[in-house]
């Protein structure tokens, strides 16, 4: 007996499901929110926030054990053999790096995610496949929700365990539910008496799934009725491997994070008590969205980490590397990807910290700027990764098992590349990242005019919203004009920085009135033009970079580190080139036609320019989307 709603989920129903476990209230300020409405609100984020130095000197001996540890870690036999051997695993469990944030009290370091995200920027530097297997079971698996949403009860049975090295998994995807959460078929039906839950389905790529003694597995539970009509319920359950019907099916091999213990796991009638439920019936989208939102301050670091790593390798081949003459970084088409390396690492690193300083901090909403760090520096990060390739030449493309074998110094790039990729498609990928930043952007615009173009709003939802739009756009929009930056001399305390800041200010309160004017000039048909959207987030995400790097400049030149200033500057010059070109072209130069010919070539029309060539792609395709479901010319995903 099952009450869900039959069939794949239609546009709306996707929708529905996001929204409805979209954390609607914000549960404090947000400087990126604020950024948005076009103001500049720098209190939010100036003085940067400072680390608790008791908290370094608490973090320091799990920190030397960590470093020690992968400086014998052979981290090329790992990616050799796509297996990270046991002893290295047992190790990593003696020194607690499973139980990095689980307070003491349940047997876990009790370490800030200051300290977490620092010792996976080290992990990252040195071998991807230990920081999927570390970030997978602390950032997303169980240990984060159950901090965040567990009983006193499942905290004393779950968090002693997870401490001493219980393996946790995430598992949310499935082969039809990849972004797209509402297509979930994995389910779960309640026993008579409501004491169990039985669980039938398979989930896909569950990292550490091949590996984990706990689950933590969202599933389809009866349907609840809203207005009438039945809205789609997904359920968080903590779920053990051991358990009957619990089974790994395939283990997934990849491009690169060669020894993640990834895979399909399938659920056959497992029977789960009801105590196992995280949070509530019904709540398992929501949990799983809040746990991605802080779970995604893990990736940025990484990035930032695995960034000074390639710097370092870069910066050392650059000087010794002699070609036409000179070593290899005195060309100026090497130096620049030098500088700009070293740019780019210093802002991903002030954006990482900026951020979990802020979420430390507390009485702060971060799912903005958590969401701008994962996107800005996982596609920074590949970018370096590419720059460093590049420096490097054939070299780069070398493994460093060959590069060992005939004498020369086995520098990983290859290997880096092939591990750096995926950090732009999980966790949400960056598609999915703008997509949640411009849904938050333009939140307070919905919420107080929405109703006006809403067809199915009521006459007196309409008269509420004309009410609130008048209440605040005629005070609002004559602010955007006018600000500090327009003031010579502001941000004085910027130093030689301060020239970045006015322009940050101005270009906010022109990113607040763009936007105003998009949705003036397109209506409802704004959510369906994901590229003007995009550059709009693209914007604001430039914009808190800037102001990031600056403003730990800032704090970095009164603690006597001066040199930052430079990094800073380059960074933010930069920076203000890539924001006056996403202005220049806003509404796009040729978004239509590039709609038009993506159509034709789906439909085939195009086909002659693919003659000459061995087809990719074998067999046939699992089902094809019916094509019906896309307007012609009408973007199908709105926001
Ligand atoms: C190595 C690895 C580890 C993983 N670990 C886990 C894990 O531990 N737990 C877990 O649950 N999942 C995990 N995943 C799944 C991962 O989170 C998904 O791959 C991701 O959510 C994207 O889903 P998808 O691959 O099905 O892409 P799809 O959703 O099919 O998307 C395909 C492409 O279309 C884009 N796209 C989709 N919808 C839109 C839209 N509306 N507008 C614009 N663009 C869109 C996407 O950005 C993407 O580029 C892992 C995946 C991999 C490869």
């Amino acid at each position: 007996m099952s009450q869900h709603a039959a069939g794949p989920a239609t546009e709306k129903e996707a929708r529905d499901v996001a929204e409805a476990a979209r954390e609607s209230e914000w549960s404090g300020p947000s400087f990126v929110r604020e950024l948005f409405l076009g103001r500049f609100n720098l209190d939010l984020i100036h003085p940067h926030p400072v680390e608790d130095p008791a908290e370094a000197v608490r973090a320091k001996p799990f920190m030397d054990k960590l470093e020690a540890f992968l400086k014998r870690v052979d981290s090329d036999m790992i990616d050799r053999t796509g297996e990270i051997p046991e002893e290295y695993v047992q190790e990593l469990r003696e020194m607690g790096a499973f139980g990095i944030k689980i307070p003491k009290e349940y047997g876990g370091l009790g370490l800030s995610y200051t300290s977490y995200v620092k010792a996976m920027a080290m992990v990252t530097s040195k071998d991807g496949s230990l920081t999927a297997l570390l970030s997978a079971h602390q950032s997303i698996g169980l240990p984060q929700p159950l901090k965040l949403f567990g009983t006193d009860e499942q905290k004393q049975k779950f968090f002693p365990r997870l401490a001493k090295g219980a393996i946790s998994a995430f598992a949310l995807t499935e082969v039809d539910a990849g972004s797209d959460p509402a297509n979930m078929h994995a389910h779960a039906e309640p026993s008579a008496d409501g004491k169990f839950f039985t669980l039938t389905g398979e989930k896909l790529w569950c990292t550490n799934g091949t590996r984990a003694e706990l689950f933590l597995v969202m599933a389809r539970t009866p349907d609840a009725v809203v207005n009438g009509k039945p809205r789609k319920q997904i359920t968080a359950f903590i779920v053990e491997a051991s358990w009957p019907g619990v089974e790994v099916v395939h283990r997934c091999r990849f491009m690169g994070l060669k020894a993640i213990e990834n895979g399909v796991i399938r659920f056959t009638n497992v029977r789960i008590p009801r105590e196992n439920i995280l949070w509530g019936e019904g709540k398992g989208l929501k949990l799983a969205l809040i746990t991605l939102n802080t779970g995604r301050l893990t990736l940025p670091a990484s990035a930032a980490g695995g960034g000074k790593a390639l710097l370092q390798a870069s910066r050392t081949w650059a000087n010794e590397r002699v070609q036409w003459g000179a070593p290899i970084g005195k060309h100026e088409a090497v130096a620049q990807k030098v500088a700009m390396m070293a740019a780019n690492t210093f802002a991903m690193e002030s954006i990482a910290g900026l951020t979990v300083g802020l979420a430390e901090r507390g009485n702060y909403d971060i799912r903005l700027e958590a969401a701008i760090a994962k996107m800005y520096n996982t596609e920074h990060g590949w970018r370096i990764v590419d720059d460093a390739l590049q420096i490097r030449g054939g070299r780069g493309y070398e493994t460093a098992d060959s590069l060992r074998a005939r004498g020369e110094r086995p520098i990983p790039i290859e290997r880096a590349m092939r591990d750096a990729r995926i950090n732009l498609i999980f966790e949400g990928s960056s598609e999915i990242m703008r997509l949640f930043i411009a849904r938050e952007a333009v939140d307070h615009h919905f919420k107080t005019a929405f109703a006006l173009v809403d067809k199915e709003a009521s006459g007196a939802d309409k008269w509420a919203a004309l009410k609130r739009v008048m209440a605040f756009y005629p005070t609002w929009y004559p602010k955007r004009w006018v600000g500090k930056g327009q003031m010579p001399g502001s941000f004085g305390e910027f130093g030689k920085l301060s020239g970045h800041m006015r322009f940050a200010e101005r270009h906010t309160r022109k990113l607040g009135r763009a936007i105003f004017h998009a949705m003036v000039r397109l209506g409802p048909k704004l959510e369906r033009r994901q590229l003007v959207l995009f550059r709009a987030v693209d914007i604001g995400a430039e914009l808190f970079a800037m102001t990031a790097a600056c403003v730990r400049a800032r704090m970095l030149m009164q603690q006597g580190n001066s040199d930052a200033t430079a990094l800073a500057d380059l960074f933010c010059r930069a920076a203000r080139v890539r924001i006056e070109q996403l202005f220049a072209s806003f509404y796009g130069d040729f978004d239509g036609e590039m709609y038009r010919v993506a159509q034709q070539v789906m439909r085939g029309e195009h086909s002659w320019l693919e003659s000459g060539i061995i087809d990719m792609i074998q067999g046939d395709a699992p089902h094809v989307a019916d094509a019906s479901l896309s307007p012609e010319l009408e973007p199908a995903q709105p926001v």
